[in-house]
């Protein structure tokens, strides 16, 4: 008998998440020198981390014996303090993906609930669906925005969770403030919404979410140290909530989930806001450059709200692997079953210059 006749039967159709493919397997695949490749392909902040982050990351290195305070006291602070909520309110994760996992545990009870989301949202939402045996419904999409009025009519009596992206990955679309205030206000009480900004530091005009979790909407906001913050490494994210469904979570999480490393890295870059604000510049930048070369070579793209481009190039896989070759990582959109689109991450002024010498090449191939 097969082990796998041992194992949770979902398991069998997942396919595994596809991450951006990192720069040492490209490095070794094809023979180049690693500093000589570029990663466009995960949203990662090109600037690296703050220069403040390290600096207490280094200084921290010699407690790393000790356990992490698991309630995460010092941070849990100092983000309470910024967003002007209670500290009750704000839970960590191993990254916002695992305030995602959590999610399903506290309220996707197997075999008898639901989770509603956008077609071509984050797909990481449909995945844990299928781990935690919830059924998944993708509520379909406007020209790669979310439907709000589909994703309202696709809950059941069984929903328990709804995914908003704002902005979206991999499309960078975003919803009108005053139209996500109406659908959080028109929402059954019996789901939980779960509003995922993890690019929200690039929105202009960003709606107020933090205050209608104040105000007692029943959402959990994910915000990211991976993006503007150039933590991805590290794994840290938070969510804020009621203290209600912030307890609930808590509940659901391992002791230790966010390492000591991740919270003294996160406390600094917290902080830095310079750091950020050079970040934001230069991705803005850098979005609106690649969205002209863009429409120079006649390309369709999706005008982009967050710090990728999403472009229709005809074949996704011949263009990533062509680029591939030319040391230039990108993400194809094959695996969101969009085999003529790929994402382009903003990089830093001489990456996009590199990029743009090389892609009309591999275009044309
Ligand atoms: C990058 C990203 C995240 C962040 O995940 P982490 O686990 O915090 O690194 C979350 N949601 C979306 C939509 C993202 O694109």
């Amino acid at each position: 008998m097969s082990v796998w006749n041992l194992a949770n039967p979902n398991l069998r159709q997942l396919v595994p998440y596809e991450p951006g493919k990192p720069i040492d397997d490209v490095a070794r695949e094809l023979g180049l020198d690693p500093a000589s490749i570029i990663k466009l392909a995960s949203n990662e902040n090109p600037l690296g981390p703050s220069p403040k982050a390290v600096a207490a990351m280094q200084a921290a290195l010699q407690g790393l014996h000790i356990y992490p305070d698991g309630g995460c006291f010092h941070l849990r602070n100092a983000i309470a303090d910024k967003m002007n909520v209670d500290r009750s309110m704000v839970i960590l994760g191993n990254g916002s993906n695992e305030i995602i996992e959590l999610a399903y545990h506290a309220f996707g009870r197997p075999g008898c609930t639901s989770a509603v989301a956008s077609r071509y949202a984050f797909v990481v939402y449909k995945l844990m669906a299928q781990l935690f045996d919830v059924e998944f419904i993708e509520a379909p999409d406007r020209e790669f925005h979310h439907d709000l009025a589909a994703i309202n009519a696709a809950i059941r009596p069984d929903t328990r969770l709804v995914f908003v992206t704002n902005p979206n990955n991999p499309t960078g679309t975003r919803i009108p403030n005053d139209e996500l205030k109406a659908f959080i206000d028109g929402l059954p009480p019996h789901v939980m919404c779960v509003l995922d900004e993890a690019y929200y530091e690039f929105l202009e005009n960003p709606p107020p979410t933090i205050e209608w979790v104040k105000q007692g909407a029943r959402i959990i906001v994910l915000r990211t140290f991976s993006k503007i913050q150039g933590l991805a490494g590290l794994r840290v994210g938070y969510g804020i909530a009621s203290p209600e469904t912030a307890e609930i979570l808590q509940r659901c999480r391992q002791p230790f989930n966010s390492n000591s490393m991740a919270q003294t890295a996160a406390l600094a870059g917290l902080q830095d806001t310079d750091h950020m604000a050079r970040t934001r510049t230069m991705t803005l930048e850098g979005r609106a450059r690649l969205q002209a070369f863009f429409t120079k070579l006649g390309l369709k793209f999706v005008p982009s709200e967050a710090n990728f481009v999403f472009v229709e190039v005809g074949d996704a896989d011949r263009v990533f692997k062509a680029l591939l070759r030319e040391g230039i990582i990108i993400r194809s959109m094959t695996s969101y079953g969009l085999p003529a689109w790929v994402r382009v991450s903003i990089g830093t002024p001489e990456q996009m210059k590199r990029f743009e010498a090389a892609f009309p090449k591999v275009l044309v191939a």
